[in-house]
């Protein structure tokens, strides 16, 4: 019987980079078949401005999310700041379950909630402000009724405004506020917390009102690393699998 839980996150899926996809696939056929759940915590794509987008390597990933789903690994997904259009239909093609921004599943007899790791940076204002109006119904109907050729245009000139916001924002500002985390976990009623985001891999160790608690962070994928966390049903441990350049 499959027991393994596995999470992955921050992949930035895109045209642009083919050997990611590839790698992605070879995971989806030989790693991910092993394991009873697969949770994707945002960030699948680097960018995705429907679910009527076919252009690659979208098709290819949801029927390979299919045939996983189909050897009977369940696929859970909470869509990232970069695929937050992400939406039914593009559940139902593929099979997989959607997440809310918040999700508290249990690993062991320990509550863990699971988030892409955006709200947690709480300092980062301005964006803060995009997030709530984006994630408006006005909003998402208003972007997702203009044409396909427009929304993709959209979504390469908003990567490219991305980018240079990032170099002038302050690297404190774009991790996750601290205060912020132990509400949030708080208001869950948990002590552990798993996310992505950030691309600052690590396990921190805390207190939240005198007990242990621990924040997982996910790595995001390189062409040339990729990392993947695993529940074996006794400890969450961090699988990395190297991939030699241009392989
Ligand atoms: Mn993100």
């Amino acid at each position: 019987m499959k027991t393994e839980i596995l999470f992955i996150s921050d992949l930035h899926l895109s045209l642009e980079k083919p050997e990611l996809t590839r790698h992605f696939l070879h995971f989806l056929a030989q790693r991910a078949p092993q394991a009873a759940k697969l949770y994707i915590l945002g960030d699948l794509f680097d960018a995705w401005v429907g679910d009527d987008d076919f252009t690659p390597p979208s098709s290819k990933i949801r029927e390979a999310l299919k045939n996983l789903v189909n050897s009977g690994t369940e696929v859970f997904l909470q869509p990232g700041n970069r695929d937050f259009l992400m939406g039914d239909e593009f559940a139902k093609q593929t099979g997989l379950q959607l997440l809310a921004d918040y999700a508290v599943i249990d690993l062991g007899g320990n509550p863990t909630l699971l988030t892409h790791g955006d709200l947690l940076c709480s300092d980062d204002h301005a964006y803060q402000t995009f997030r709530t109006l984006s994630r408006t119904a006005t909003w998402r109907d208003n972007v997702l009724s203009k044409p396909l050729w427009l929304r993709l245009l959209a979504a390469r000139w908003y990567r490219l405004r991305s980018f240079w916001h990032k170099r002038n924002k302050s690297q404190d500002i774009m991790d996750v506020n601290h205060e912020t985390v132990c509400e949030q976990m708080r208001s869950f009623r948990v002590h552990q917390l798993i996310h992505g985001h950030t691309h600052r891999p690590q396990t921190h160790h805390f207190h939240i009102d005198h007990q242990p608690a621990q924040r997982v962070v996910l790595a995001q994928w390189s062409t040339h690393a990729i990392e993947i966390l695993c529940w074996n049903s006794h400890e969450l441990l961090r699988e990395v699998f190297y991939h030699a350049k241009n392989a």
